[in-house]
């Protein structure tokens, strides 16, 4: 199994790093876990046709998670996509896909459709080859050798939303006798303990750095919605993983970065790698 950071950045942009977007690969499929900013540049990148992809799981809806889906979605179709690809996600993820399709690119889709006609050439409608379905807590899927479990996790809970109105999910992968969780954005929670108990690789976002927690806003962020530099160690450590992968930071400095990782270690005995995009590990 490979696993290839396609974007670690977070909603801020960022010269260095992309949104959040993970490659989850064997020789025979390719699944992604979300679709931030320049996803479908970061594929081409690493080598990945866009027209190979097996599945897509969204782990929520914040906007860094899914501003390339239009791009990526929209690009395979144009580059001939006709094979059904699933997009998973948190309840509204349909309503989304329709969006999509139905408002934003409506007129660019009949534009392509006719133009395609002309040429005596069938386009089908992306709304047929891009099929939105729900995720819900511990469903779990199949694609060409690679399971994937789904975990409900805290992404901000604590805001009170209502299950319909907001949720947030990780994933754990198997495939090839290897295991490997994406935790999304969450704090330590039973879903995401569930989910990264014993993987070989356990990417997590870490978002803040210690310094980078000084105020009651930030206080809240590390603790109550996002996992940061003082709490990852500590999530690591318990899941018994042999690989902690840092992803999702808040632009910062290369310094603060490795200071996170530093925190990290403390607290865990296995190796902690600090996510670069277009990292690939062999797992
Ligand atoms: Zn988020």
């Amino acid at each position: 199994m490979k696993i290839t950071l396609l974007g670690t950045g977070g909603p801020r942009p960022d010269p260095e790093r992309h949104g959040p977007a993970v490659l989850v690969s064997t020789a025979a499929s390719a699944v992604l876990v979300d679709a931030g900013r320049g996803v479908a540049t970061q594929l081409v990148r690493a080598g990945r046709p866009l027209a190979d992809l097996d599945a897509i799981f969204l782990t929520h809806h914040h906007y860094d998670h899914i501003s390339g889906l239009g791009d990526l979605l929209m690009a395979a179709w144009n580059e001939g996509r006709t094979r059904p690809l699933p997009i998973l996600g948190p309840a509204g993820t349909r309503s989304i896909l329709a969006a999509l399709f139905d408002q934003v690119y409506a007129a660019d889709i009949r534009f392509r459709i006719r133009e395609a006609e002309t040429r005596g050439e069938f386009m089908p409608h992306p709304s047929e080859v891009f099929v939105a379905q729900d995720v819900h807590d511990r469903a779990a899927f199949e694609y060409e050798g690679v399971g994937v479990l789904a975990r409900r996790v805290d992404h901000g809970d604590a805001l009170g939303l209502t299950e319909a109105e907001w949720s947030a999910f990780g994933y754990r992968m198997q495939a090839d006798g290897a295991s490997a969780a994406v935790s999304g954005d969450a704090v330590a929670c039973p879903g995401l303990e569930a989910l990264a108990d014993g993987v070989d690789v356990l990417v997590m976002c870490c978002y803040l750095a210690a310094q980078e927690i000084d105020s009651e806003d930030t206080e809240f962020l590390a603790t109550r919605v996002i996992a940061s530099a003082p709490q990852v160690g500590e999530i690591a450590a318990r899941s018994g993983t042999r690989m902690l992968v840092l992803t999702h930071f808040r632009q910062k400095p290369a310094a603060l970065i490795r200071s996170m990782v530093d925190l990290a270690a403390e607290d865990f005995p296995g190796s902690v790698i600090a996510g670069e995009d277009l990292l690939v590990l062999d797992v």
